[in-house]
């Protein structure tokens, strides 16, 4: 499909219809901007089983969420198209964006799209994932009080994460799975002060029961003890459409670098939820929506009529 040069532009593509483009959609949608969201609805928490501290739904289900959220936004206008963004294009001052569906016009885009995590190389390890091996404590460390917990990782975050869960369990377990870790002596000494074991072999297998783990396998064959598990391998951005716009990021980090109002370092051009600095959860991604949209649609008023 070919851009129909005659049609007028939307006022905001959102790429992504997660609880961050939704949120942003839905304001937008208030404001009674057209606005529409290409989404191909692959959510990074498609494995959870809840989503937990969410201010009035705590343990939602990932999808009923969406769907309400999705329902909330067409109710105020807003258009979906289920599909992949591929592109995006400045020409003067407007966007093209190039999706499965063909190319799309609009005078302000936001990056809604998310990120992506590595699943540490353990058989088996996705059908434990979401219900006790998990990559961040603040969704799941009450979930799993009082367990022994295992943090699969060679990182300094990894030490920073068990230190972390000693919030919630006094048994914690650092496994390295086969790699050098590249924490410092004085991380090293406080992972020991804490009493935290650090099994450097690499995990072969995991045991367990309806995607509740009771132990990890090591290449040794020693069978170490675990209820729970995190890990911290790998984040990155589920795409490239920023960097090929030319905005600015903080790699290796997932972050796109935004000001206060989530605009990126490409003028109209914004960035909201896990895509930038902060916390990585659905109530910020949400807000991160809300400071969005206020923002562009501040920016699509006429000069008559703003003051100042
Ligand atoms: C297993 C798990 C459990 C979690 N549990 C919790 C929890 O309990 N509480 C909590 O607050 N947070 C939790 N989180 C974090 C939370 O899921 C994220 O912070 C939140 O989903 C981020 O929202 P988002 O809108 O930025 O991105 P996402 O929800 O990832 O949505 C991004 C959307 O963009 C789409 N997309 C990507 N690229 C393109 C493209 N090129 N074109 C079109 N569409 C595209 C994707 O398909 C997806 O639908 C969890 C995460 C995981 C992985």
């Amino acid at each position: 499909m070919r851009l129909n040069e005659s049609s007028p532009p939307y006022d905001a593509i959102i790429i992504g219809g997660g609880p961050a483009g939704l949120t942003c959609a839905i304001f937008l949608g208030r404001y009674r901007r057209r606005v529409l969201v290409v989404d191909d609805a692959r959510p990074r928490n498609h494995a959870s089983r809840g989503i937990h501290g969410f201010l009035g739904y705590h343990s939602i289900q990932p999808a009923e969420l969406i769907a309400r959220g999705r329902a909330e936004a067409e109710a105020c206008g807003v258009e979906f198209l289920r599909g992949r963004a591929t592109k995006i294009e400045r020409v003067a001052d407007v966007f093209d964006v190039t999706t499965s569906d063909g190319v799309l016009r609009a005078r302000r885009v936001v990056l809604a799209y998310g990120v992506r995590d590595t699943l540490p190389d353990i058989p088996e390890i996705e059908s434990y994932y979401g219900i006790s091996v998990h990559h961040c404590p603040d969704c799941d460390g009450y979930e799993s009080r009082d367990r022994r917990i295992g943090v699969i990782g060679w990182g300094a975050k990894a030490a920073a994460m068990a230190l972390k869960l000693l919030q919630w369990s006094d048994d914690v377990v650092v496994f390295a799975h086969g790699h050098a870790r590249e924490w410092d002596e004085e991380t090293n000494s406080k992972l020991l002060a804490e009493q935290i074991d650090i099994k450097d072999e690499r995990i072969v297998a995991l045991e367990g029961r309806d995607g509740i783990v009771a132990a990890a396998v090591l290449a040794t064959g020693e069978r170490v003890a675990a209820g729970a598990l995190f890990f911290n391998i790998k984040v990155e951005r589920a795409c490239d459409l920023a960097e090929s716009l030319g905005c600015r990021c903080d790699d290796p980090h997932p972050d796109i670098v935004v000001d206060a109002h989530r605009q990126t370092s490409v003028e109209g051009v914004y960035a909201i939820g896990d895509l930038v600095p902060g916390s990585q959860l659905v109530i910020t991604s949400a807000a991160d929506g809300a400071i969005a949209a206020i923002a562009i649609n501040e920016s699509l008023l006429p000069p008559s009529r703003v003051i100042g």
